[in-house]
């Protein structure tokens, strides 16, 4: 819900109306639908494949959606064929030029990229470019992968050729849209860190991060692209290449996506999102019971969790906090004394719920625990007898390398402290998490990266 919270790198669309209409109002519905994704910053662009002029017209800028991309803006972008990108800055800082989607010019013609991940071989491969002579015009990873690919084109017959190449040499987490002028092309690495699913509407076909997208433009789910898989829509056909060399065992679908990054109307990899959170909660409740009067959720991440546990342990689910959606990221933020306030502008408790009960507090995560402590301190001081809290994910010991921002292991709180430990400084009256065991179970087993709560990553990875 705020500052305390882990940020998701990026989000990203892509769309190809075959029958020529302008895309750049689906592209901006469904980057709000993305929004939760990346706030920083935003970008679309676009061509118009039935026209000779080969141009990708780009915008982008720092900013939400709605604030970037005014009528007017939306009007001048005109194409038939676009992606669109929304950005949390983990690698390279929040600055506009490293705001997408990317667009290079090269000897074989334009290419429009937006990535979602993160990669873990990026200063090798920087290096290796510099010494070459490279210059960049960015400090992004995403960078690195549109020069490779432009690079590799160069050598090979096509595209395809191009991004397979590219996917031996990069390494790490990359969802991607790419748009070369009469294709739209979508890449998920080989473990599948990030989503991406494929949809359609009357005849324009899409590329989203998530579902939920597709549901915002009225498009049809078609199904997910598999880890490893790049996927060509043209005119004519859309096109597959997985190749067996790609491929790994070693799946490593982010579990935080299901836990809390993603949209709760979003399904991942066949599973539904909120399904997921509710099954968390029933776990919490299985393995960790309380004797209570009420479930409550911290909003709305915590919600669904809450509802699980409340269902699972028969204990009645409440909702016991009003939440301010008017403020923004900008408001200006309390000093140290009056941090309290800064939760309150965000969150009140409503004190006929909690007063004289015994509540069970469900969060998805606790990262450093500052904002966990001041909402049980609100509970306490609006009169609730014991606050109990359970976190719908395990405890957060180790860094994310794939996209995720995770703080230094100085600043998580399990790092430094046990449950015991955290439950004292926290005010709370008793703690637990959901066992790392549970975790496949949330998402019927599919193969996932679990690294930040257990520090095994599915790729090797310089600690
Ligand atoms: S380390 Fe954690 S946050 Fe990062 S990809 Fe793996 S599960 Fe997701």
């Amino acid at each position: 819900m705020d500052k305390e919270k882990l940020k998701e790198a990026c989000g990203v669309f892509g769309i190809y109306d075959f029958d020529g209409n302008n895309v750049c109002n689906s592209i901006y519905y469904g980057l709000l639908a993305l929004q939760h994704r990346g706030q920083e910053s935003c970008g679309i662009a676009v061509c118009n494949t039935n026209i000779d002029d080969k141009s990708i017209v780009c915008y982008k800028d720092m900013g939400l959606v709605n604030q970037v991309f005014t009528k007017e803006k939306i009007i001048e972008l005109e194409g038939n064929l676009g992606i669109g990108h929304v950005r949390y800055s983990t690698t390279g800082g929040s600055i506009k030029e490293n705001a997408q989607p990317l667009v290079l010019n090269y000897i074989n013609g334009r290419l429009a990229v937006a990535h979602n991940g993160n990669l873990i071989n990026t200063k090798e491969l920087k290096e290796k470019l510099q010494k070459n002579g490279a210059i960049f015009h960015t400090t992004i990873d995403s960078e690195i992968i549109a020069y490779y690919i432009a690079k590799e084109r160069v050598r090979t017959d096509s595209i395809e050729e191009a991004i397979i190449k590219t996917m031996k040499i990069i390494k790490g987490a990359y969802s991607l849209v790419i748009s070369v002028p009469k294709k739209l092309i979508g890449v998920r690495d080989p473990h599948g860190f990030k989503p991406l699913c494929l949809g359609k509407k009357n005849n324009a076909y899409i590329l989203a991060s998530e579902t939920c997208a597709l549901d915002t433009i009225g498009a049809t789910f078609i199904r997910d692209i598999e880890p490893g898989e790049i996927i060509t829509i043209t005119e004519n056909n859309i096109s597959s290449i997985k190749k067996e060399n790609l491929s790994t065992n070693h799946y490593g679908r982010c579990i935080f996506e299901y836990i809390y990054f993603a949209r709760e109307d979003s399904y991942i990899d066949g599973i539904s999102v909120y399904n997921a959170r509710f099954k968390a909660g029933e776990f919490l409740a299985i393995d960790s019971k309380v004797e209570a009067d009420l479930v409550v959720g911290v909003p709305s991440s915590g919600n669904i969790a809450a509802r699980g546990y409340a269902k699972k342990s028969n204990i009645p689910f409440s909702d016991a906090f009003v939440k301010n959606n008017y403020i923004g990221r900008t408001f200006i933020k309390p000093d140290k004394k009056e941090r309290i306030i800064g939760v309150k502008l965000k969150l009140n408790v409503l004190k006929e719920v909690v007063k004289d009960k015994r509540i069970i507090l469900i969060d998805d995560s606790i990262v450093r625990g500052t904002t966990s402590k001041e909402i049980i301190t609100l509970l306490k001081e609006a009169g609730a007898k014991e606050v109990h809290i359970r976190i719908s994910s395990p405890p957060f010991l180790w860094p994310c390398y794939f996209g995720i921002d995770v703080p230094e292991r100085e600043e998580l709180i399990a790092y430094k402290h046990d449950k015991k430990e955290i439950c004292k400084m926290l005010g709370a009256d008793s703690l637990d998490y959901l066992k790392t065991e549970r975790l496949k179970e949330l998402v019927n087993n599919l193969g996932i990266c679990k690294g930040c709560f257990t520090g095994k990553y599915p790729i090797k990875v310089n600690k």
